[in-house]
């Protein structure tokens, strides 16, 4: 609940402040009403999000901005009586009555007039009146009005409508010829016979239909409104930039080809290399990014793989891959939720392939495999008392009892981070702070025993304070959360490479959300969101190359809930908005596309505005894709390169039962 009011007066902040609105009253208004009750049960975790939605009939609740926009405009008066055309799901009309004396809504969709009834009737609003009716008539018996608002579109303004209008009174409507395309228009009526006419720009609304307006034969359906002003209005310029596309994009050949790995030699002097994905759970996505990877460690001395995964359990596998002896209570790696991001076919081939090659080397050119990742904390308090025990024994006991006052809590940490908020105070802060302390100053005494070692139990131990903070941030909300997540992911990072010298390079696996620059995406912008492809540019500038990944279609490994069975569902065609759609339609079924300065700008300079990207993370809901899967980015601002696949298939899980014959040190516990 206090989650839904903090993304409300965020929205409130983000979407409309932000965007120029200026009006004090309209911003408070906004503040006022719970959009989250104008829309169907299974999208109110979307109701602040940026855009319209759907809702009964066929029908689409405005995005934030358009109202406000709209109410603005209208420059509406505590005394005003308002008429609204197109009450839908009744918001906009509930946003109004906070600012005006009365509202009258006209509905042409009787059930939408009933269900916003009866929102109203339960929010307690009691100066809106609803009706069933062609809002193209107006409410004759209840004109003049001091303001009219139309969130439909029509071809004209009705006379009707104009002719309701009080002296000085001013109407707001969307017009256009075609049905989907219209300009906003505002009338101010200025005498009897007289209206003053201003264009506040280009806007895609529903159609009006009714006997002033469209004919419903003539909007067979209704499309769903986005801001203004949308690419659809580029027509004939759309089929340019697909052929630009094309002839920008360079086709992939086999993964297993030396040429694929080749063809990434051009980032190949930069310090970090960031490969991202769009789902967890796409088997192309990794294949891929093992060939590149096997390629810069091969020929261009990356000894860093660090990856989306938690520190103690790709410490498992790092040992294994570098031949280095497990400790004796080694735990099987990557058994949580979701197991399959790691426990599958290609990061074991790559496993495979990465210890053979260490093999032949001498131990300090070996590479080696990292986890940037906050979410082990059980895994991580026990590695660091057990390497004390080995180490430093004192101090071993030392730590048992400090991060006792986590351990209750390590199974399920959201608590520990709920019990710290609602009582008040930080429990543990100081006890796990003081013992990433304790062994940072021991440093040069332990690395005696063994600088690997040290590496890892520190690294542990900041995760443990990193995660202390991280759950109570929880609580907060998402977006310090997030924000504490990829700063460990950077400053692990940061760890490794200070580790293995001022030479060292290092090749990070991680979603495209995590390593796409989140200041040209939604989530920089919205939502205040940073994240580690960002970091990293603002950190090694040039020297850190994002390449984003894409898919149009096909199948992938996801689960539908949060600690939910993994299932494969086929992954839905990607929106005609989107880059994937662009993409897709280029022609070129797997492509490598450079997008950096210099290379391809014309296309380049085409492609920077805002477009929709699919997010596929764990969690994949088709049901609600356009909702909780896509989002608006500047695709070459955020990545130096995509890489693309038309049509893509599901990772395979690795068996979870246990293998006979299979070496006993094999990191996942076969
Ligand atoms: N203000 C609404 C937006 C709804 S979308 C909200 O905040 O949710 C526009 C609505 O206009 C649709 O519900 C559609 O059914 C309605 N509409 C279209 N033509 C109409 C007409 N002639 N009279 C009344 N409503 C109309």
């Amino acid at each position: 609940m206090s989650n839904l009011i903090e993304a409300r007066n965020r929205m409130v902040e983000r979407q409309i402040i932000r965007r120029g609105i200026t009006s004090a009253n309209v911003a408070a208004a906004f503040r006022r009403v719970p959009r989250e009750a104008f829309v169907p049960d299974n999208l109110q975790e979307f109701a602040y999000e940026d855009s319209p939605l759907p809702i009964e009939s066929g029908q689409t609740i405005s995005q934030p901005y358009i109202v406000a926009l709209m109410l603005e405009a209208a420059a509406l008066k505590p005394t005003d009586r308002v008429l609204e055309i197109g009450a839908g799901s009744g918001y906009a009309a509930a946003v109004m009555s906070q600012m005006v004396k009365k509202v009258y809504a006209v509905e042409r969709h009787d059930e939408l007039t009933l269900l916003a009834r009866e929102r109203i009737r339960r929010l307690g609003y009691d100066n809106i009146e609803l009706r069933t009716g062609d809002g193209t008539r107006g409410w004759p018996e209840a004109a003049p009005f001091d303001a009219i608002l139309a969130a439909a579109g029509g071809p004209v303004v009705p006379a009707a409508l104009s002719r309701q209008l009080a002296i000085g009174g001013r109407l707001i409507m969307p017009v256009g010829e075609d049905l989907t395309h219209q300009r906003l228009v505002k009338l101010t009526r200025t005498s009897e016979t007289e209206y003053d006419e201003e264009d506040l720009g280009a806007v895609r609304f529903v159609p009006l239909i009714g006997e002033f307006g469209w004919t419903a034969a003539e909007a067979p359906t209704a499309p769903i409104r986005r801001r203004p002003p949308t690419q659809a209005l580029e027509g004939p310029t759309e089929e340019r930039l697909t052929e630009l596309m094309a002839a920008a994009a360079e086709p992939l050949p086999d993964f297993d080809d030396p040429a694929f790995g080749a063809l990434f030699d051009r980032f190949a002097s930069a310090r970090v290399v960031l490969l991202g994905e769009a789902s967890h759970g796409t088997s192309e996505f990794y294949r891929a990014r093992a060939a590149i990877t096997r390629r810069l460690i091969e020929k261009h001395g990356f000894t860093i793989v660090a990856v989306e995964a938690d520190w103690p359990d790709a410490a498992s596998i790092d040992r294994y891959v570098r031949h280095r002896a497990q400790p004796r209570h080694a735990e099987p790696a990557f058994r949580r939720f979701p197991a399959w991001m790691w426990r599958n076919t290609d990061v074991e081939a790559f496993i495979e392939w990465l210890r053979a090659r260490n093999e032949t080397l001498p131990a300090e050119r070996r590479a080696g495999f990292y986890g940037l990742d906050i979410y082990n904390l059980g895994a991580s308090m026990r590695a660091v008392i057990d390497y004390l025990d080995r180490v430093d024994p004192g101090a071993a006991k030392v730590a048992r009892e400090r991060y006792g006052c986590l351990t209750p809590w390590s199974r399920e940490p959201a608590a520990y981070g709920r019990m710290a908020m609602t009582s008040g105070y930080a429990r543990c802060e100081k006890p796990v702070l003081a013992m990433l302390n304790d062994l940072l100053s021991r440093q040069l005494e332990y690395v005696r025993h063994d600088g690997e070692e040290f590496l890892d139990a520190a690294q542990n131990a900041r995760l443990v304070k990193s995660a202390e903070a991280y759950y109570r941030a929880m609580y907060f909300g998402a977006t310090e959360s997030w924000n504490l997540r990829d700063r460990h992911m950077f400053e692990t990072l940061e760890q490794v490479l200070a580790a293995k010298g001022p030479q060292s390079k290092a090749v990070i696996w991680a979603h495209n959300s995590h390593i796409g620059d989140a200041s040209f995406t939604e989530m920089g912008q919205v939502r205040d969101e940073l994240n580690i492809g960002q970091l990293c540019r603002e950190r090694f500038g040039l020297q850190a190359a994002l390449i984003g990944f894409g898919t149009h279609a096909g199948t992938v490994a996801c689960a539908t809930d949060w600690d939910g069975p993994m299932e494969v569902k086929e992954v839905q065609p990607s929106l005609p908005e989107s880059y994937e759609h662009l993409a897709y339609d280029c022609g070129v079924s797997r492509f490598l596309l450079d997008l950096r300065k210099g290379k391809h700008d014309h296309l380049r300079h085409r492609l920077i505005r805002s477009r929709l990207e699919r997010f596929i993370g764990v969690i994949y809901r088709p049901e609600t894709e356009r909702w909780s899967h896509y989002s608006e980015c500047s695709l070459p601002r955020q990545f130096d390169a995509y890489v693309w696949f038309d049509r893509t298939r599901a990772v395979e899980p690795l068996p979870t039962k246990t293998r006979r014959g299979v070496l006993e040190t094999y990191p996942f516990g076969l």
